[in-house]
């Protein structure tokens, strides 16, 4: 683990990123890419650890086969492009471009002399899946004879496992969320709207840790029926759950961390009913049963499988509406998906959620999410919040 200076925070440093685009540079030429072209976005961070706001003008990786990566950006972003660890140590080197130039007339410059045989015109190049489509179109009129496919069927198999240095930052933002949720849940809640208390989240997200806040679902009484649940006015009151499912973003890395709360209060005081508790109990078994099976050779689909068969089989079934997880890193929601159909043998350094929840329309509802890495052995749980139902005097 190597630390930024003075922020006492995991970080990736230059090195790991030039081993990263090594590699990309390996697949490419293995792929048969002449060149992979990176937006701004997760893959732009992974490869490079620059990650600039999206903007209407192009700034673009330009990696290609052979020769050094280059950063196209926009004359007046080249100062801060410079200063990145893998500009420094020269590994990319940064193209500015004016704002006269045609930016793509570039890119496809780049692409035409690093090709594998400078001599022939580029014949394919993999572009970042989220790139916009204003920026494929002009790449496509600027590389008429490239075929165009997606950087992922490249960089699937990197990203989809964490380096320890990647772990580290997910870790970091799992106990930041992790902190803010028990914040959260042991404050006052009745009285409140739901909207005040998803303010109070995203606030403690950042003051725990995460650069910033990506999510805070608050999901009172009915509403905790709706997984998706965008937190309004409705106020929460006592003898009704919460659906607290919260994250944020950390170095780049994400957290997100849903926990159920029932909060008591009033005379009598009126706590969670039984027919709650049998339904708490059975998603705390599916959870903890999914989580369990986690080790490298189990498909990814064998996961939810097995959280599944213990709602099912409580006859919950129908109320299991998502599937059970998905991957997390540099973006919320990423491969591996835990999902009938996706048979993809998890390997060690896998990260995802396991976030079943069981859902009763017009009465309420329960989920629980933790972040799990597969380690060598089995799960690494990255959440530590007690996953017993969280009864609270709000
Ligand atoms: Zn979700
Ligand atoms: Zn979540
Ligand atoms: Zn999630």
């Amino acid at each position: 683990m190597t630390q930024a200076a003075g922020a006492g925070r995991p970080s990736i440093g230059a090195g790991r990123l030039a081993h990263r685009l090594s590699r990309a540079r390996h697949l490419a030429l293995e792929a048969g890419r002449d060149a992979l072209l990176v937006g701004v976005g997760a893959d732009l961070r992974y490869l490079s650890g620059y990650a600039p706001p999206p903007l209407e003008r192009l700034t673009m990786l330009v990696v290609p086969a052979h020769g050094r990566p280059s950063l196209v950006v926009p004359r007046l972003e080249a100062m801060a492009a410079r200063a990145i660890p893998v500009v420094e140590a020269e590994t990319v080197a940064v193209v500015p471009w004016d704002e006269t130039d045609d930016p793509f007339a570039l890119v496809a410059g780049l692409v035409e002399r690093g090709a594998p045989d400078g001599a022939r015109p580029p014949s394919a190049v993999a572009v970042s899946d989220r790139l916009w489509a204003t920026f494929v179109l002009h790449l496509q009129e600027a590389l008429p004879t490239a075929r165009f496919s997606l950087l992922s069927d490249v960089l699937r198999g990197e990203r989809i496992v964490k380096d320890p240095d990647e772990v580290d930052l997910l870790r970091a933002a799992a106990h930041a969320a992790d902190r803010a949720l028990e914040q959260v849940a042991h404050g006052r809640l009745i009285g409140r709207t739901e909207a005040d208390v998803s303010r109070e989240v995203r606030d403690r997200l950042v003051a725990e840790g995460h650069d910033e806040a990506s999510f805070a679902i608050v999901a009172s009484g009915p509403n905790s029926a709706s997984p998706h649940h965008e937190p309004a006015d409705r106020v929460i009151r006592a003898g009704e759950p919460i659906v607290l499912d919260i994250g944020g973003s950390l170095g780049g890395y994400g957290s997100d961390i849903t926990r159920t709360l029932w909060v008591t209060g009033g005379e009598p005081s009126r706590g969670p009913d039984p027919d709650f508790l049998a339904l708490y109990g059975v998603l705390r078994d599916a959870q903890a049963a999914a989580t369990r099976e986690v080790r490298p050779g189990v498909p990814a689909e064998h996961i939810d499988a097995v959280a599944r068969e213990i709602i099912t089989a409580a006859g919950y079934g129908g109320a299991f509406i998502h599937r059970t997880g998905h991957g997390i890193g540099l973006e919320e929601h990423e491969d591996p998906y835990l999902v009938a159909g996706n048979a993809t043998p998890l390997r060690a350094g896998m990260a995802f959620s396991i976030e079943p929840g069981i859902y009763l329309d017009g009465r309420y509802g329960a989920r629980i999410e933790d972040i799990v890495v597969c380690g060598e052995d089995g799960p690494i749980v990255l959440d530590a919040v007690t996953r017993d139902l969280l009864v609270v005097h709000g």
